[in-house]
């Protein structure tokens, strides 16, 4: 857990999907990883440009949800930053749909 890149991994499968909607990440908005354009590495953080879910990349690079308790327990500036790219999301994302 968190946003550290000391273990890099292979770079994402562009067929990764959101597990929450099913939404297939096409790189419309990558987020958090692009702040240094660098690749996706396990445990980055990234928002579905669909329903908004936060989303944590696994060792295998597929994506999980993260959970509330873990949204809790990231440090503020991480929780703001991925406020703020939600943020952003909404009104830009030309996938926002959330269906809850
Ligand atoms: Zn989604």
């Amino acid at each position: 857990m968190g946003f550290t890149r000391k273990n890099p991994t292979p770079p994402a499968s562009q067929n990764a999907v959101c597990p929450k909607c099913g939404h297939a990440r096409d790189g419309a908005l990558d987020s958090l990883q692009t702040d240094s354009g660098e690749e996706v590495h396990k445990d980055d953080c990234t928002i579905c440009a669909k329903c908004d879910a936060i989303l944590i990349f696994q060792s295998d690079l597929t994506m999980v949800e993260m959970t509330q308790d873990e949204f809790d327990g990231l440090p503020a500036d991480n929780q703001e930053a991925l406020r703020h790219v939600q943020e952003l999301n909404r009104k830009y994302s030309p996938f926002y749909s959330p269906s809850s």
